[in-house]
């Protein structure tokens, strides 16, 4: 296996194809959106030099990773040399769906189809295509350069042979994999996304400001980053869709999202790539500051 490709080029997208062009994978990274694409390289581009500076990298190794990678915003020419696809794009299922439709058709037979998808079915996944053996869950935590945990997950039909194989690429990319059944959430999302929503409920009932949240299970539970500010983080939309799968999922009211976190996304209020979330982010200020909206 030589050739990855990468379907999605936002926050996760970047840092996958980073990590497989560092490990020497030629990677094809694909958005149906050309600026998102340039995006990507600069922020590809912008943590290799942090990697030097860190001097975890050489200059010599930056310019060997770039090399490694080709944009493209064809998915067909995208995915026709591919040993191994990762699906990076967003959390829709209508989208991965049509998605896995479409690779199914255009990547060589025997390719293994992956998704970093954080909540959404393995198993309906694998079901749209003609290779549901060959189909898998590889979710990245973020930041993927930074995070060694891949979570693995395993539909039904998944063969033994293409688990070993994903949790070998998974070692070579230094990082460490953890293989799980398919289920709502599976198990990082399962047990953190109904932690961020009672965070968001607590907020919206008035229990404590945004800051003593987070200040509450930082140094409560030794957690890095409080809740809220985790949530900014991941995207209050992408913590939006995948509680509303464990929601669909199971079927019962303790998943319900938070009334307030819905109209946060309704407005736009997405965490830090929109700028603002329980949290600012246009103040060019490396403290964090909260929201207007929460102060
Ligand atoms: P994002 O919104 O930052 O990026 C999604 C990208 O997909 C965008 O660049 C968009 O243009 C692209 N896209 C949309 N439709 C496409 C299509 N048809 N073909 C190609 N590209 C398309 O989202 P993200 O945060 O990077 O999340 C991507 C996936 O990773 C989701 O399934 C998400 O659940 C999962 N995930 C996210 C996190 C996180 O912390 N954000 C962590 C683990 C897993």
């Amino acid at each position: 296996m030589k050739n990855i490709s990468v379907i999605g080029s936002g926050t996760m997208g970047n840092g996958i194809a980073h990590v497989f062009a560092q490990a020497g994978y030629e990677v094809s990274l694909i958005d149906i959106n050309a600026a998102q694409l340039e995006k990507a390289i600069a922020t590809i581009t912008k943590n290799l030099d942090r990697q030097i500076a860190k001097e975890v990298i050489t200059e010599k190794q930056k310019v060997a990773t770039l090399k490694n990678i080709t944009a493209t915003t064809d998915i067909s020419s995208g995915v026709k040399n591919a040993g191994l696809v990762v699906e990076a794009a967003s959390e829709n299922i209508d989208l991965k769906l049509k998605i896995f439709q479409t690779i199914d058709e255009t990547a060589p037979v025997g390719c293994i189809l992956a998704t970093n998808t954080s909540s959404i079915s393995i198993t309906k996944i694998a079901a749209v295509t003609k290779r549901p053996q060959l189909v898998i869950g590889m979710h990245f935590m973020n930041p993927v350069p930074i995070m060694k945990l891949v979570e693995i997950i395993k539909n039904p039909a998944t063969t033994k042979e293409v688990t070993e194989t994903i949790v070998t690429l998974t070692k070579q990319l230094n990082k460490i994999p953890c293989v799980v059944n398919d289920a709502p959430g599976f198990i990082a999302n399962r047990i953190l996304m109904p932690m961020i929503n009672e965070a968001i409920y607590s907020l919206h009932e008035g229990v404590a400001g945004v800051e003593e949240i987070d200040t509450i299970m930082k140094l409560g539970m030794a957690h890095p980053m409080g809740p809220l500010q985790l949530a900014d983080f991941i995207g209050l939309d992408v913590c939006l869709s995948i509680i509303n799968v464990l929601h669909d999922g199971f079927q019962t009211p303790k998943y319900a999202p938070c009334p307030l976190l819905v109209e946060m996304v309704s407005k736009g209020k997405l965490g830090i790539k929109t700028g603002e979330g329980f949290y600012e982010y246009t103040t060019g200020n490396k403290d964090l500051i909260v929201s207007k909206a929460f102060q």
